[in-house]
């Protein structure tokens, strides 16, 4: 099976599109589907929806995500039982953010319910505010329960020490579009803080398609990552975080 004829296929469309609006782009043989939506110029947050049929969610959505976080109710929700093993390291620079994958056996516990850990990825700046203040950088911890349900655990970033978990996927970062798998495993555990206290609201997709129905947890207290660590991110995405949308009247709650 060879992949050719549709990438040349996805890269003629993708000429004939730029060439005939006129924009210049330097086009890259890549992933098409993954060049479609983006942070900045004309494929930037506002537009989302006009780039794909998929995406109209983003526009016509009244629960969306990222949010800015205040007014929040203290109530009795349950704690987040986190249950994260080491996985084999596997990082993705999948052209939006730093992925690292993570292999089945880690999940978080919600409500009787339990979430497996799929994947967690960066965003810088960070894409929730807390009383309209943004972080250098937010991590989020994807999850997915058997309904196939979303639960999404975010960690605010901010500058300070040197992120000891961080340094083992900094270190050989994958170019764009690139994978790579190395001989170590990482432990998603080790870039929790101690406090598990988290802001709960529902939510979506930070991305297309923006896919509502996320049940999102913002952690508390924010962990660190040193300048150095933060620039090298930035190097590759310098903002890669989707605006705050409207809270449409949805309620914030604070479990201590
Ligand atoms: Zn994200």
């Amino acid at each position: 099976m060879t992949l050719l004829p549709n990438r040349s296929k996805v890269l003629t469309i993708l000429l004939t599109s730029c060439f005939a609006s006129g924009v210049a782009y330097a086009v890259k043989p890549i992933d098409a589907k993954a060049q479609e939506w983006g942070y900045g110029g004309a494929v930037n947050p506002t537009r989302w929806e006009e780039l794909s049929s998929k995406y109209s969610t983003c526009e016509t959505g009244n629960a969306q995500s990222p949010i800015n976080i205040q007014q929040v109710a203290e109530t009795n929700l349950p704690r987040i039982n986190f249950d994260y093993q080491p996985t084999p390291l596997e990082v993705v620079n999948n052209g939006h953010t730093i992925k690292v994958n993570y292999e089945p056996g880690s999940s978080i516990q919600l409500n009787g319910q339990q979430y497996e850990l799929k994947q967690f990825h960066f965003h810088t700046p960070s894409e929730h505010r807390i009383e309209g203040t943004a972080s250098a950088m937010e991590m989020h911890f994807v999850h997915k329960n058997q309904a196939g349900d979303i639960a999404v655990v975010a960690a605010l970033m901010k500058e300070g020490n040197s992120n000891p978990a961080l340094e083992k996927i900094w270190e050989d970062l994958p170019a764009e579009r690139e994978k790579k798998k190395s001989d170590t495993s990482i432990d998603a555990s080790r870039f929790l803080p101690q406090d598990r206290a988290y802001y709960n609201y529902t939510g979506s997709l930070t991305s297309p398609p923006c896919s509502e129905g996320v049940n999102w947890l913002v952690l508390e207290t924010p962990i660190e990552a040193s300048q150095e660590q933060i620039e090298k991110f930035m190097e590759l995405y310098s903002v890669n975080a989707r605006p705050v949308q409207p809270l449409n009247g949805r309620q914030i709650q604070l479990k201590e």
